[in-house]
């Protein structure tokens, strides 16, 4: 038996916040199936999450096993308990069979200043020149770089082993897959970074099978990458070669991939990701979140009548706070509030208005990226409104349905796969 549950080579990580797009989700997986393109489908979400719209991580699990039966899925599928920690996995442990162990709070704490010098000690193949299959020049670490980057990035790889034990010790190591996620920290990990992390996790005996680095750029919410197309591309080449260096050297399994946060509606990275993809024959984890809770917003809008009225009252809400809002998410939005319009412009909006300047069409002249974004980080407005809001979404399904699918399948999950 494997001592882990196996993950697929291309998954689709989905966060649905309000729990009701499950089916419009897994349909498109399916049609990407039609394609010949293999998602596993994940879906993902967060204790923060899970504690802004008041619900359990067992219900997650519950809309997961629901959207596979609806639908007759006889692929693989899991439930990622996103982003936790020690002190709030447990109520996840039972609903979920993926972990993403956030670790990104403890990097840059000292670890022991002997447990560095152990490391570095330990793997004398780090210092020096280090050639790796697929990276044109050799990387060069001085054995003080070795020493440098364990002391960064140790005690945040020492409390990944502990919470990986946690959970195999009450679940069984067989019967999860572990993610270890690094992105929401400040500064990028290098390629070199990436290859000390990876031997420290390996001497943690985490049987790693996604990794999520913090990568160059800005990957804010809902909207497009921001950042150096090249060098992004040139750095997500290089951790793929890592990573196939680091499986073969440290014993991790070797379904370990990539995992890219904030994944969605990165458009113009999908393309460089794709050619590396297919180059390699490496495999990915997409992680979507908060795409389906705006295509919530879209269907409502598009249904005209009382789903636009709800739409709009939520928008009018969220620009009176928009500083209260925005300020948790400071580094992952960059919205210009100049771009923003007032309530009353809004209220006088038709469907096709409020859609077009909230849908991921950069074709589309109307398309408001400032809007997207305050929008994206508004649906504790959506939570406040309780059953209105729900009711409105079971009132308004088909059309939302058909949106969320049309936004996973069209504009991501065809151009990871098939290219633009
Ligand atoms: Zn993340």
């Amino acid at each position: 038996m494997n001592p882990y549950l196996l993950l697929g080579k291309y998954s689709f990580g989905m966060g649905d916040r309000f729990g009701h797009q499950g089916r419009a989700q897994l349909r498109a997986c399916e049609l990407a199936l039609e394609l010949g393109a293999e998602f596993t489908p994940v879906w993902n979400k967060s204790n923060r999450e899970h504690s802004f719209i008041g619900t359990e991580p067992s219900s997650l699990r519950a809309e997961a096993d629901a959207a596979v039966s609806a639908l007759g899925w006889k692929g693989a599928y899991h439930v990622d308990a996103d982003h936790i920690r020690l002190e709030t996995v447990d109520r996840f442990i039972a609903p979920s069979d993926f972990f993403t162990i956030d670790v990104a709070d403890s990097i840059g704490k000292p670890a022991r200043a002997e447990d560095g010098k152990a490391f570095a000690d330990r793997h004398p193949e780090l210092a020096g020149q280090v050639a790796i299959s697929g990276i044109d020049l050799p990387l060069q670490i001085s054995r003080a770089e070795v020493e440098r980057v364990a002391n960064k990035f140790l005690l945040a790889v020492q409390d990944a082993g502990t919470i990986y034990r946690h959970i195999a010790a009450s679940k069984g190591a067989a019967n999860f897959i572990t993610e270890v996620s690094m992105d929401e920290t400040d500064s990028p990990q290098t390629p070199p970074e990436l290859l000390i992390i990876l031997a420290a996790l390996a001497d943690e005996q985490i049987p790693l099978q996604t990794i999520a680095p913090k990568f160059t750029g800005r990957f804010n919410k809902g909207v497009d990458y921001v950042g150096d197309i090249r060098q992004f591309e040139q750095e997500f080449n290089d951790d793929l070669a890592v990573i196939a260096f680091a499986i073969q050297k440290y014993g991790l399994p070797p379904s370990l991939k990539l995992s890219v946060h904030s994944g969605s509606d990165k458009f113009s990275i999908y393309e460089p990701m794709r050619k590396a993809l297919k180059k390699t024959g490496a495999g990915v984890h997409i992680k979507t979140a908060g795409t389906t809770w705006l295509e919530e917003l879209i269907g409502l809008a598009e249904a005209g009548g009382d789903g636009l009225e709800i739409a709009k009252e939520i928008y009018a809400y969220a620009i009176e706070r928009v500083d209260e809002f925005c300020a948790p998410y400071a580094s992952v939005i960059d919205i210009d509030k100049s771009q923003l319009p007032s309530a009353s412009e809004v209220n006088g909006w038709s469907s096709a208005q409020f859609t077009g300047a909230l849908r991921h069409d950069q074709k589309n002249p109307a398309f408001n990226p400032s809007f997207r974004q305050l929008l994206h980080v508004s649906f504790k407005v959506a939570a406040k409104k309780g059953d209105r809001y729900l009711n409105a979404l079971r009132k308004h399904e088909a059309i939302i349905a058909r949106n969320v699918t049309e936004n996973l399948f069209e504009r991501h999950m065809k151009p990871l796969w098939l290219g633009a």
